[in-house]
């Protein structure tokens, strides 16, 4: 079968890979150059999974521990502090070499790349056909999107196929991340510092101090300008008087997708995976894990089926949601009770510990009864926001399981009638 695979993420280049490697006719278009793809910043995914796909150890120089980590309240008054152990500690590694691994994975396997080359859709009788090109059109029985949240290729599907096209207000986290030189003052006892609604906006910031560096991201509900994020830096320098005046890399802006998955990620001769169809983590944003595995997931179940029908792909939507997508959209219900509550509220949770270092650390939460009535008397101190919260993990719970009744078969008008489901679920949970 002839494969295209629109842009170098993540989960295109891990199923260009994989069906290559079974002798189909892959070719990925990328429209940045080869030595531009990635960024300039560290990341935090499973290792594991990378080195499976890849049969490849992790470069040692290309990745190190990061420090225990505290999140600060909008108040700056409480702080949830989380010491981790040797099993628990975060690892994160560079952009670029991670991507090279997945370019050096597929190329091995005899996958073809076309740098510098920005694509667009070509569809004829409402069927996806192949790829409009740098070098004339080129039809193919599948394009896989890997071109990232706003995908150009995504925008241009016919309506009937029910892939939803735009993200609406706080599904997109518009972000600046930079480092910058540190200088020799004291550094604080927690290195790496989250702060919640930081300048009491929607969104969060971070100021993590390295040996040679401090990293600064600062991420919003609304798009982040130089102005903005001159003036956050110079809001975290008055605190931290370590953080230099020059950025000695990164600097980059970037928006990642923070809602559940795609409902529908399919068309017939289509598929996204990655961003294209909106797989990150709703709380933290964090895609990589998701990508690398819809990449898989897509090239076994076409490689199972010896074909890429339609039904083919329904196979791999269903499966993403099954066993990833509808598990991490439980997730866009917390998100949006607290982005829905504002500071004073992120605030109350944090002074009256109804949110403490189990539930942030990803270690789990202590469900003992004790630990959860602890939590219920502190949080009834203020039942407007303790029930809003509550609100929003049930509502959470309720997408989980609407979206994982996905139907068996790929039928518009069943799948329409799902769709609409998922949107009611979700709409419980939404921002207004
Ligand atoms: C600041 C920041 C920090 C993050 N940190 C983490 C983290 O720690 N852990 C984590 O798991 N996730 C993190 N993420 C999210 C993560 O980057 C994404 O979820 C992940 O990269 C999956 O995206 P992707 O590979 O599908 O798309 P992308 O990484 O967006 O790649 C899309 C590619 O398609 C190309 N492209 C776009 N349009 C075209 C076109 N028309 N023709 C050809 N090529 C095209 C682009 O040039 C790009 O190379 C972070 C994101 C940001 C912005």
């Amino acid at each position: 079968m002839k494969i295209l695979v629109a842009g170098a993420g993540h989960g295109g280049l891990t199923a260009a890979a994989l069906l290559s490697k079974q002798g189909h006719d892959v070719t990925v278009y990328e429209k940045k150059k080869r030595e531009e793809i990635g960024y300039d910043w560290e990341d935090r995914f499973t290792f594991a999974l990378l080195e499976d796909l890849t049969g490849k150890k992790i470069p040692e120089d290309s990745w190190r521990y990061r420090g225990d980590c505290a999140f600060i309240s909008p108040s700056y008054k409480s702080s949830v502090i989380i010491n981790y152990t040797d099993e628990n500690r975060q690892k994160i590694m560079q952009r670029k070499p991670l991507l090279n691994m997945l370019i050096e994975f597929a190329s091995e396997n005899n996958v073809r790349f076309e740098f510098e080359n920005n694509v667009s859709l070509i569809t004829e009788d409402d069927a996806v056909k192949g790829l409009s090109t740098a070098e004339g059109d080129v039809y193919a029985d599948l394009v896989i999107d890997a071109c990232g949240v706003l995908s150009p290729l995504r925008s241009s599907l016919p309506e009937k196929y029910l892939v939803e096209k735009n993200l609406s207000k706080g599904e997109l986290f518009y972000v600046r991340r930079a480092y910058f030189n540190k200088t020799d003052s004291t550094l604080p006892d927690v290195p790496f510092e989250v702060y919640l609604c930081h300048d009491r906006e929607p969104g969060l910031s971070w100021c993590c101090v390295n040996d040679d560096s401090v990293d600064i991201l600062i991420g919003r509900t609304e798009p982040v300008d130089k102005d903005k994020f001159d003036s956050c830096v110079s809001s975290f320098r008055e605190k931290h008087p370590f953080i230099g005046e020059e950025i000695i890399h990164g600097g980059i802006y970037g928006t990642i997708p923070v809602r559940r998955c795609l409902s529908v990620m399919i068309a017939p001769g289509y598929a996204a995976a990655g961003d294209s169809a909106f797989m990150t983590t709703p709380m933290n944003g964090m895609g990589i894990d998701l990508s690398l595995n819809a990449g898989r997931i897509l090239a076994e179940e076409i490689i199972k089926a010896g074909n890429c029908s339609v039904d083919t792909l329904w196979d791999y939507n269903k499966r993403f949601i099954k066993e990833y997508g509808a598990e991490t959209a439980k997730n866009e219900g917390l998100k949006n009770s607290l982005l829905k509550m504002a500071e004073s509220g992120v605030d109350f949770l944090f002074d009256n510990e109804v949110i403490q270092s189990s539930d942030l650390s990803g270690a789990g939460s202590d469900t003992s009864f004790s630990s959860l009535m602890g939590k219920f008397i502190r949080g009834m101190r203020n039942p407007k926001y303790f029930f809003a919260l509550l609100g929003g993990l049930t509502a959470g719970a309720k997408l989980m399981k609407t979206m994982k009744n996905i139907p068996d078969n790929y039928n518009l008008s069943e799948i329409a009638g799902w769709c609409e489901k998922v949107k009611t679920a979700s709409g419980k949970v939404s921002i207004s």
